[in-house]
């Protein structure tokens, strides 16, 4: 069995953190899904348009204080 992440040959039998071939490569892949997850929905909508919309709503309330 190949580790996904630095596909060298990992251990089945005995291996916890199959299939990878170690907890570091576990983790490097559980990393990678988790940046493309945050950096799908930044991509549609823009950090910058969001405080954006949402400066509409602190303008509201600045007037009604
Ligand atoms: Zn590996």
């Amino acid at each position: 069995m190949k580790c996904p992440t630095c596909n060298k040959e990992a251990e089945i039998i005995g291996n916890l953190f199959r299939p990878f071939c170690s907890e570091r490569c576990k983790t490097i892949d559980l990393g990678k899904w988790a940046a493309e997850e945050y950096r799908v929905p930044s991509k549609e909508k823009p950090p910058e348009e969001f405080h954006r919309s949402n400066g509409h709503s602190t303008h509201h309330e600045d007037i009604e204080d």
